[in-house]
């Protein structure tokens, strides 16, 4: 007997031991790996001339009442002992990666987990006490049988004899035989429900009504007797009962129906059972077309992100199909890299069944369809953006990065489609706007867009230059992710679109309006007479800035009077492309160590009475003194945007000896 991997044992635990309401899932998991285990092997036939499928592709399921089994069998590509042991001995790597987490989060909350990632195979222990599953690999001879309690362990061995289940006897024959021995039915659970043709049904048509095989099952049906010829007038009809192989799910592919044939609970169970979600998804599209290039697509928006979205590991894709076979599972040509979340799948008899990676690329045809696809989901999202806004921020919360990331990546060529898409946070209205929002209300004579940068948003808004900056009517966007600013520098402006005048109101031209960071050194907000009495406070006190920029060194390239500190006595700020945000998220990247660095500058507020200290002990001739203000102020700064001070110690020492 092998024992489980660890992390197989936990979930097995709580399969064995589940509470979870919805036991009966079990079946559409076996069905979905017999639907698979089916295009696997219609797919290899695909490419390999020694593999020829003749027979009809199914799956059948059966139950016996007496035995109490449940049997779900398939003649797909079927597993070797050693594809037995290693698949059904562990769970997928990534599940259990995550299984552990939302495990050590909440303890004993197994109704999300079971819901949360495809557990598939597993999900048997929570109705059954033993499991069998017998296969033949295509190509092979031997049966193994893998066989499990769930609890000790699982055995893998070679069937002979009877123990060779009749499905895999003959020669040539391939596939899994799956069989359930369920547990007792108890007062608490009733497992005798799933022993009967007509939960199976229900189960089948619920869960698994357009997996693309016939799911056939042995039913019992009834008939009229022949009439014998010799029937006399008081002939009463007699009836007998005779089983038929029945097919019980309706196998069109969901994607070829209309979406007004088709209800909105079907499209979300085919979601969740194909793409192992536990959330409904928040969007659905169906589109089809028909002529030069015809193909039907069923795409969804999920309403959670993966939890590997931003992993090296994620996928792309859309499943891609032609005439009913499955050629990729995740065809990645089909999908921008800004809408990778998006699930779903392409099937086009147009697109060539000569597959390999590169005539995928190359296909006229597919890069066709990809624009298409591009298009629908962009015109989705600003319907949703439009008509449901709780809905659109939410999935900005998800997926908005991608989004940022799409425009830095193309170096801005993609900013016109989607920045319109892009919501970030107001400080003045405290809530998220969309940029042409932000546009349409600027202040007369503001001609820049303006957002602070930084990792927390509370802290943003509490800055000085941003109150500043809604003292002086200008909305600031508050950006807390670590794109924001790197897109803004491939994007520059923003590109307001034009409106029509009428007689009250006088429509605007189009135009394009830069975007400006708060915090730059060179950003000018303030008014005539501010800046005019900064000029005269810089001019007046040109010695004491080359003073303090030299006791300061290399921390700064210089110092200087600032008009809009507000109630600020200094600040940090930096000049150049590079701004302290950006240095800050650059240090964190890869290159770490190559990183160009901001160019600091120290501002102070001539208005405040530190200065006044400041110009004293300057003419005081106490160097001394002035250095350690200079200090103190830079480094009392630094805090204040959340930067780290260079040297902790050292402000502390300052500050005791201030006291
Ligand atoms: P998942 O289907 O999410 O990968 P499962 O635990 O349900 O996880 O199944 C594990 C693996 O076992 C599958 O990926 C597949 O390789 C294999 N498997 C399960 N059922 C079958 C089957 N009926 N035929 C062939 N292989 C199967």
């Amino acid at each position: 007997m092998k024992k489980f991997k660890t992390e197989s044992q936990k979930l097995l635990d709580l399969m064995i031991n589940s509470i979870y309401t919805n036991k009966e899932i079990f079946l559409r998991e076996l069905i979905s790996n017999s639907s698979d285990a089916l295009d696997k092997l219609s797919f290899t036939s695909l490419t390999d001339k020694d593999v020829n499928v003749d027979e009809q592709l199914a799956i059948n399921l059966a139950f016996d009442k007496d035995a109490r089994t449940i049997t779900v069998s398939d003649n797909g590509i079927g597993m070797s002992a050693e594809d037995l042991d290693k698949n059904l001995g562990t769970i997928a790597h990534s599940g259990s990666e995550q299984f552990k987490e939302e495990n050590s989060d909440h303890q004993g909350e197994d109704v999300d987990i079971i819901g949360q990632f495809g557990v598939g195979f597993y999900s048997s222990f929570m109705v059954a006490e033993k499991v069998t599953v017998a296969s033949r690999a295509y190509g092979q001879d031997g049966v193994n049988v893998w066989a499990s309690d769930g609890i000790k362990g699982y055995t893998v061995s070679e069937a002979t004899g009877d123990d060779v289940p009749e499905a895999l006897a003959a020669p040539g024959a391939h596939g899994t035989v799956i069989t359930l021995f369920l547990r007792p039915s108890t007062e608490e659970e009733d497992t005798d429900q799933f022993l009967s043709e007509w939960k199976l049904r229900e189960l089948v048509r619920q869960y698994s009504n357009y997996v693309r095989y016939p799911v056939q099952m042995m039913v019992e049906k009834s008939r009229e007797k022949e009439k014998p010829a010799d029937a006399g007038d008081d002939y009463k009809p007699e009836y007998e009962t005779y089983q038929e192989l029945e097919t019980i799910n309706s196998m069109t592919p969901i994607w070829k129906k209309r979406s007004s044939d088709v209800e909105q609970k079907d499209y979300d169970e085919f979601y969740k059972t194909t793409f192992h979600e536990w959330q409904d998804p928040a969007r659905t599209l169906s589109f089809h077309a028909e002529g030069a290039l015809s193909y039907d697509a069923l795409l969804f928006i999920p309403s959670a992100a993966p939890f590997d979205l931003y992993s090296k590991d994620y996928e792309k894709g859309l499943a891609l199909y032609t005439s009913n076979v499955l050629i990729q599972e995740k065809c990645a040509d089909l999908l921008p890299d800004y809408y990778n979340f998006v699930r779903g799948i392409v099937d086009s008899p147009d697109v060539t069944l000569n597959i390999s990676r590169e005539t995928l690329q190359q296909n006229s045809q597919l890069r066709a369809i990809a624009r298409r696809v591009e298009k629908k989901i962009h015109s989705e999202l600003e319907s949703m953006r439009d008509n449901d806004r709780e809905a659109y921020e939410k999935f900005f919360e998800n997926f908005g990065r991608g989004l940022k990331f799409g425009i830095y990546n193309s170096y801005g060529s993609k900013s016109a489609d989607l920045a319109p898409l892009l919501l970030f946070w107001s400080a003045k209205h405290e809530k998220m706007v969309t940029l042409a929002e932000y546009a349409a209300e600027m202040a007369d004579g503001q001609d820049k867009i303006y957002y602070a940068a930084g990792d927390d948003r509370d802290r943003l808004a509490k800055m000085p230059v941003v109150k500043n900056a809604l003292d002086h009517g200008f909305d600031v966007l508050l950006c807390t992710q670590d794109v924001d600013e790197f897109m803004f520098q491939v994007m520059r402006s923003y590109h307001v679109e034009g409106t029509a005048g009428d007689s009250e109101h006088a429509g605007t031209e189009a135009h394009d309006v830069d975007f400006a960071n708060v915090s730059a050194a060179d950003l000018d907000l303030a008014t005539e007479e501010e800046k005019k009495e900064a000029e005269e406070a810089s001019e007046k006190n040109k010695d004491l800035f080359s003073a303090m920029s030299e006791s300061l060194g290399d921390k700064v390239t210089s110092v200087r009077v600032s008009a809009q500190l507000g109630e600020a006595p200094a600040r940090v700020s930096a000049e150049g492309p590079v701004s302290l945000e950006m240095e800050r998220v650059l240090e964190q990247g890869p290159d770490a160590a190559q990183a160009p660095k901001a160019q600091r500058v120290l501002e102070v507020n001539a208005q405040h009475p530190v200065f006044e200290k400041l110009v004293a002990a300057k003419s005081a001739g106490d160097d001394d003194k002035l250095a350690l203000y200079s200090s103190l102020l830079y480094d009392q700064a630094l805090l204040v945007e959340g930067l780290p001070v260079d040297d902790p110690v050292a402000f502390a020492r300052n500050v005791c000896e201030l006291m």
